[in-house]
């Protein structure tokens, strides 16, 4: 299996606001992604989690260029996106679409279902005047929807029929690769578990492969081959699903996976609450970034000054924490 995807040492930092007349020490820049890198084999889903402020979306954008990089490569089926220029990139975006959180603000309020439909259609040439009425009305069907929404406006579907709605939109230019940003995270429970089995489907269908990216691991639990935990603008653990899910062996993994409700009442483990907010990223803490907030028992100073490199601590598992064998 080859690599669709490949991130080697992503950085995106923004310039600090500057000082009024120039007083003052200079602000540091605000480190939103600091060095990240993994690839994405066709057909196979990453999922790449961490809390609000880990800098996980910013990586999704910056992978389809919709924001600049501060440095790092990304190859996307063997193309260096940062270095195309904008025909070829116009080109290549096609094949890398997104699925936002909240459909209703990417879909015009003022386009019903059936014109959202038919204009990436229309910028790209993929069909004509004869054609489109029926491949909206596939893309409808494909996604589990009426082909009679095509003449409803947003405001009339519920947030799941939006949801699909935005992801037959993604469709209709038949990508290879997707950014499924938060898809399910302003859905009802009951709602999310249908857009996660239709994302699965999709994908099994058409081979599509996906960088699926959340605040929390029970969402990424049935739908990713791999997971990456990022902190502060770095992956902290990134292994198989299968691996991860196990047996985590950072301690912030150990965290967010013991807030997911086990379906099993006599598996329920121990939820660990961090204490404190995640630190600015203009200002990292020294060491290990996760010291502040870190619950592992054998924490010293050594992670006060040390930062700890992500390393392989079993077969095909990455963790970035001196303790990493000793798991919590
Ligand atoms: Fe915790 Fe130290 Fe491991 Fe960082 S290196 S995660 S502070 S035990």
């Amino acid at each position: 299996m080859s690599a669709l995807l490949e991130v080697r040492d992503l950085v995106k930092h923004y310039a600090a606001e500057r000082r009024w007349f120039g007083l003052g020490r200079p602000r540091a820049p605000l480190r939103a992604v600091d060095g990240v890198s993994f690839s994405i084999d066709a057909g196979r889903t990453l999922g790449l989690v961490g809390e609000s402020g880990s800098g996980k979306t910013t990586v999704g954008r910056t992978i389809l260029r919709l924001q600049e990089p501060t440095a790092g490569r990304v190859m996307f089926a063997g193309a260096d996106i940062f270095a195309l220029k904008p025909g070829p990139l116009r080109a290549l975006r096609r094949r890398m679409q997104v699925v936002f959180q909240d459909p209703y603000s990417s879909l015009n309020p003022r386009m019903t279902v059936g014109q959202a439909l038919r204009e990436p259609l229309e910028i790209h040439g993929l069909a004509t005047s004869a054609q489109f009425a029926g491949r909206i009305a596939g893309l409808l069907e494909e996604v589990g929807l009426d082909p009679a929404f095509a003449s409803r406006y947003p405001h009339e579907l519920s947030g799941g029929q939006r949801q699909r709605v935005g992801i037959a939109r993604a469709l209709s230019v038949e990508p290879q690769f997707i950014v499924c940003d938060e898809p399910v995270s302003a859905l009802d429970v009951s709602v999310q578990a249908q857009v996660l089995n239709l994302l699965a489907d999709l994908q099994a269908r058409r081979r599509l492969t996906y960088l699926f990216i959340a605040h929390d691991l029970a969402v990424v639990r049935h739908i990713a081959d791999a997971v990456a935990v990022m902190y502060l603008g770095r992956i902290v653990e990134r292994a198989p699903a299968a691996s991860i899910y196990a047996l985590p062996r950072h301690p912030y993994s150990r965290a967010l996976l013991s807030a997911v409700p086990e379906p099993d009442p006599r598996a329920a483990k121990q939820r660990i609450v961090l204490s404190g907010d995640m630190p600015s990223p203009a200002h990292p803490p020294s060491g290990c970034p996760f010291h502040p907030r870190c619950p592992h028992p054998m924490k010293n100073e050594r992670c006060v000054t040390e930062a700890p490199p992500l390393r392989t601590v079993a077969p095909d598992h990455l963790a970035a924490c001196h303790y990493a064998e000793h798991p919590m």
